[in-house]
């Protein structure tokens, strides 16, 4: 499976690109900005995309949905619960003193028992609130890879002081959702390096008493 993370925007989210190499098909997930380096890595594999997922409304992570899937006609999932902060995209906007991205619909909701096929592979919504009520990781099962949004980073956890955060939601959320998965499963977190479940478990600070 070809999978490109690309870091978009001025935040560096990771935009996560996977493709399969038999039916040319793609997911994309977090398309928080930069839509013309995701179409060229797209169009670099000749991939069509068939779902854009967000993983929360935060604009860092959903501010070019709105003009990918103007781009390729593909639909956008997101959890139910972060329709309010999508509401308020132009709130988020002025806060970083960035443009006003363009909205669009979202198509389908993203939420646990969700899933996505991409050649072999299932993707899996993983409810993970904390960070923002409505967050959602991706588990891929057959390739051992958790997209973790802004749930968890190597050595951190998402911050939960903004509205719709919560501390002790988000720590029962990677205990009970994101713990049970395999050691060495590969994380792929919203923004910065990768990392593992079990470096994580060993290592980051804000799991220790889990
Ligand atoms: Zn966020």
């Amino acid at each position: 499976m070809i999978h490109e993370i690309l870091p978009v925007g001025p935040l560096q989210c990771n935009c996560s690109i996977f493709g399969d190499e038999a039916q040319r098909e793609a997911i994309v997930v977090d398309p928080g900005d930069n839509v013309d380096k995701i179409l060229a890595v797209l169009k670099k594999h000749g991939l069509k995309v068939k779902a854009i997922v967000i993983t929360h409304a935060h604009i860092d992570h959903i501010g070019g949905a709105a003009k990918l899937k103007a781009a390729t006609g593909a639909p956008v999932l997101m959890n139910a619960r972060d329709r309010e902060l999508y509401d308020h995209l132009d709130v988020q906007a002025a806060w970083l003193g960035m443009e006003n991205p363009e909205r669009t619909e979202i198509d389908a909701e993203a939420r646990d028992g969700v899933t996505l096929t991409l050649g072999d592979a299932t993707f899996q919504i993983l409810e993970t609130p904390g960070h923002t009520q409505g967050s959602v990781s991706i588990w891929i099962p057959s390739r051992n890879k958790l997209v973790a949004g802004d749930t968890l980073f190597r050595d951190s956890i998402g911050r939960t002081d903004l509205p719709g955060g919560d501390g002790r939601q988000i720590l029962r959320s990677i205990k009970n959702q994101l713990l049970p998965l395999p050691d060495d499963a590969m994380v792929i977190p919203g923004h910065g390096p990768l990392t593992t479940l079990g470096r994580e478990k060993d290592r980051n600070p804000f799991l220790q008493d889990l």
